[in-house]
């Protein structure tokens, strides 16, 4: 497990020009505004809201939510179902706009998607069946023409080796397990060199034994490459394991409630860690956001 043992939680490591850290609880950042940080952020999100119209209301998914994710984070947007977390990774893809604030990577305006940003979902059937894993890594690479031929091969089988199933490389994904499927979504995501790895809830449909390898996994595939990811889940625990900072945000519709540095915190001992999840846990749940905004 990357990081040291820190007990809990400690003050946000970019936020050096933050006063002392808060009497009680852990670290929570107040929302900064752009340039506080001390790191050039790679990802910065900026006071977005993002809606959507459907025939007869306006459904708010996230309301003025603002962060930054520093190159090499794994940073971590947690909270519950319906949220938004999804909505705001679409917006990171490009996929959708946001009715207020701005979304930046690397300076520039995110206004379409583009392969700087490679989206890993859930689902099992991300890959298509007609192809071998081999063919399902080099498909975007050559489609986008990012590598082409012989290079596009190489690359590819580097990432499958990545993820450990070099010996697969020419199996169809109807032969794989669940697991196995979804590590060849992120060799096809890695391969593509992205700025930022975006996954949305990508173990939630996994069998639990499953889905602590696959944590596992993706950590180690971490420790050795150091790639930027936003990963979102509902799951605190997995939020505590994965990430390096944890986004809050509250319920329907989506306002950031904190955002922590958990790094090193899943190492810190089983008391410490049950202590963190109760503590995100009150955090996430205590008080509401009531905003007379009706759920429908
Ligand atoms: P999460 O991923 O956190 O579960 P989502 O981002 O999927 O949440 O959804 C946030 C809110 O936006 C929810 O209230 C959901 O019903 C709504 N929503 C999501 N997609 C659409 C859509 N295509 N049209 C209308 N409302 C949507
Ligand atoms: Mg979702």
């Amino acid at each position: 497990m990357p990081g040291p043992a820190t007990p809990v939680l400690k003050s946000v490591s970019s936020e050096s020009s933050d006063p002392a850290p808060r009497a009680r609880g852990p670290s929570v950042r107040k929302r900064s505004l752009v340039g506080v940080d001390s790191g050039k952020p790679l990802l910065e999100v900026r006071g977005v809201t993002l809606q959507y119209k459907t025939q007869d209301h306006l459904v708010t998914a996230t309301y003025r939510v603002d962060f930054s994710v520093p190159p090499g984070d794994r940073f971590v947007v947690l909270g519950p179902s319906g949220c938004g977390k999804s909505t705001i990774l679409k917006a990171v893809g490009g996929y959708m706009q946001p009715t207020e604030g701005e979304i930046r990577l690397k300076g520039e305006l995110i206004t379409k998607p583009g392969p700087d940003r490679i989206m890993v979902f859930q689902e099992f059937d991300q890959l298509l069946p007609w192809k071998t894993v081999r063919e399902n890594v080099v498909f975007p690479l050559v489609t986008t023409g990012k590598y082409k031929g012989k290079m596009a091969d190489e690359k590819a089988m580097e990432a499958i080796a990545k993820v450990k199933l070099t010996k697969f490389a020419d199996s169809y994904p109807h032969t794989l397990s669940g697991g196995m499927k979804q590590r060849v979504a992120i060799a096809r995501g890695m391969a593509m060199e992205p700025d930022i790895l975006l996954m949305d809830e990508p173990f939630a449909a996994l069998d639990a034994l499953t889905r602590v390898r696959m944590q596992d996994e993706l950590l180690s595939l971490w420790d050795e490459t150091q790639f930027t990811v936003l990963f979102v889940t509902h799951s605190i625990p997995e939020a505590i394991k994965i990430g390096s900072r944890i986004l809050l945000l509250s319920p329907h519709p989506g306002q950031v409630k904190a955002e922590l540095n958990s790094s090193g915190a899943a190492a810190a001992g089983d008391a410490a860690f049950v202590a963190l999840q109760n503590r995100i846990h009150d955090m996430l749940f205590a008080e509401r956001v009531e905003d007379g905004r009706a759920t429908p």
